[in-house]
C-alpha cells in the first residue's frame, strides 16, 4: 500500500535519529494519537508500549492537558524569559519546589533533557569556581548511564563504548566507572575519590534505573552510599531523573525510595507528559547561593531562546494537576504487578537472559537479537509499538494503560521471543 504523498516528498529531505540513512526502512507515518494508541496513515492502530520515549505518562491527548495548552495558546504562546517572567513558569517552579524532596527549590528551565544535564554540569563546575576552588572540573559518572547526545552529555555517558564511541577522542575527559554494587566496588570508588576527589565537581547518576544505557536497575542503598561518599569527599551529587522522574519507578521521584536529596536534579520527559518540550535543572539552596556575588561573571550564563516556554509550562502544570487528582502511583503499582506476572512467561524461553520489572518499567533482556528489523516488524504486525535496542525489549507504558492493552504488549513480546527474536 502506498504511503501518504508527504512521506514520499519528505523522505529525501529528512535526517532521522539513530538511523543509518543508507539502509533505513521506510518509517511508519503516524497521523494521530489517542489514549495509548498511535494511529497510522494506512488506518492501522498500534498500542504504544513505550509512551513516546517515556513521556506520555497520562496517555496521549489528555483533555485536561489539551485544554490548558489551548487556553495558554490564546493568551501567550511564547515570550522571552530574559527580563520577563510569566505565571505558568513561576507557578510551575513553585509547584516543583513543593513536591521535590528537601530544599531542591531553585529551578532553571530549558527545552531538552540533554541541555538540562549540560546546565547541571555547568552549575556543578561553576559552583566550585565561584567558591574560589580551582581544579574541580571533572564529573564522576557511571558506565551504562545515558545523559544525552550533546557534546557535554556524551562525555558523561560511556565515551569508550556504545553509540558515542566515535567521539571518544574529542570529548572532555571525565571519570567513568562501574556503578558500585558491592563492597569491593564501593571501596574502589572511595579510593578514587580520596586520590582524585579534588578534581571532581560532582557525581552524576540516574537513580534506580540507568535507562537508555541498558535499563539496568540498582537498589536505593547504592544512592544512599553515593550520598555518603559525596559528603565525605565534598563533591556535589547530581541525580538525572529525566527517565525516572514523575512516577516511573513507583514513587514520584526515584530518590524518594532512598530518602536521599541530591544537590542538583534534572527533569524532563514526563514533566510535560510528553506534550511539549521542557526540561528543568533544580538545585538545592546552597548550590544556588554560590552564584550570588558582586562579580557579574559569577552569574549562570545560560539562557536558551525557548526556555520556560509558556505553553510547555502550562502543560507541565496541567500534568501536575493530573498527578494530584488521578491515581497515577496506584496505576504504576498495578502496572508493575501485571508486568511482573505476565513477563514471567518470557523467563526460561530460549535466548532470555533476564526479566526485570521496577515500577512501570518492564524489561526482557535477551542474549542476542538475531535480526532487529525482523523483530521490529514482527512486533508491529502484532499491533504494538515497542522499540527494542541492543538486546533489550522493554515496556514503559502510559500509567493509564488499560490491563487488556498491557496484556497485548506483554503477550506480543513473549510471542516474538518464542518465534525466535
Ligand atoms: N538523561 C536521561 C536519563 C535520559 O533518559 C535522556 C533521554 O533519554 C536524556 C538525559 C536526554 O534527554 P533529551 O533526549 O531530551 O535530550
Amino acid at each position: 500500500m502506498r504511503g501518504p504523498q508527504w512521506l514520499d516528498d519528505g523522505m529525501p529531505h529528512i535526517w532521522l535519529p539513530y538511523t543509518q540513512m543508507q539502509t533505513v526502512l521506510p518509517p511508519l507515518p503516524a497521523v494521530r494519537t489517542s489514549g495509548c494508541d498511535i494511529h497510522l496513515a494506512d488506518g492501522r492502530v498500534l498500542v504504544d508500549g513505550i509512551a513516546s520515549w517515556w513521556t506520555a505518562c497520562h496517555g496521549y491527548n489528555h483533555p485536561h492537558i489539551r485544554e490548558a495548552v489551548s487556553a495558554q495558546l490564546g493568551r501567550m504562546p511564547h515570550v522571552m524569559f530574559g527580563g520577563l517572567v510569566h505565571e505558568p513558569a513561576l507557578t510551575l517552579a513553585t509547584r516543583l519546589a513543593a513536591i521535590l524532596p528537601g530544599d531542591l527549590e531553585r529551578v532553571f528551565f530549558t527545552d531538552s533533557g540533554s541541555v538540562a544535564v549540560e546546565v547541571a554540569i555547568k552549575i556543578a563546575i561553576q559552583y566550585w569556581i565561584n567558591r574560589g576552588v580551582s581544579g574541580r572540573n571533572r564529573l564522576l559518572a557511571f558506565r551504562g548511564g545515558y545523559h544525552g547526545d550533546t557534546l557535554a552529555t556524551m562525555a558523561v555517558c560511556d565515551p569508550e563504548e556504545g553509540m558515542h564511541a566515535l567521539f571518544s577522542g574529542v570529548l572532555p575527559q571525565h571519570y567513568i566507572v562501574d556503578l558500585p554494587r558491592d563492597e569491593a566496588s564501593f571501596r574502589a570508588l572511595e579510593t578514587l575519590l580520596s586520590e582524585s576527589g579534588d578534581e571532581i565537581a560532582a557525581i552524576l547518576v540516574e537513580p534506580l534505573i540507568q535507562g537508555a544505557g541498558g535499563m539496568l536497575f540498582h537498589g536505593p542503598d547504592v544512592l544512599r552510599r553515593l550520598r555518603t561518599l559525596a559528603d565525605r569527599y565534598g563533591v556535589l551529587l547530581i541525580f538525572d531523573e529525566i527517565f525516572t522522574g514523575f512516577g516511573r519507578t513507583g514513587t514520584m521521584f526515584a530518590c524518594e525510595q532512598a530518602d536521599v536529596v541530591p544537590d542538583i536534579m534534572t527533569l524532563s520527559k514526563a514533566l510535560t507528559a510528553g506534550t511539549m518540550a521542557l526540561a528543568a535543572t533544580v538545585t538545592r539552596s546552597h548550590v544556588f547561593e554560590a552564584f550570588l556575588s558582586d562579580n557579574p561573571l559569577h552569574a549562570l550564563m545560560h539562557g536558551p531562546t525557548f526556555m520556560a516556554n509558556p505553553l510547555a509550562c502550562a502543560c507541565a502544570n496541567a500534568s501536575l494537576d493530573l498527578f494530584a487528582t488521578e491515581p497515577r502511583l496506584q496505576q504504576v503499582a498495578r502496572i508493575s504487578a501485571q508486568m511482573t506476572e505476565e513477563l514471567e512467561a518470557c523467563r526460561g524461553l530460549p535466548n532470555v537472559r533476564d526479566v526485570r520489572v521496577m515500577g512501570a518499567v518492564g524489561v526482557v533482556e535477551l542474549d542476542a537479537i538475531a535480526d532487529m528489523n525482523r523483530l521490529k516488524a514482527a512486533l508491529i504486525a502484532l499491533g504494538v509499538w515497542v522499540r527494542p535496542f541492543r538486546t533489550i525489549i522493554y515496556l514503559t507504558p502510559a500509567f493509564t494503560v488499560r490491563p487488556e492493552e498491557l496484556s497485548c504488549l506483554t503477550s506480543a513480546i513473549a510471542q516474538v521471543i518464542r518465534d525466535g527474536a
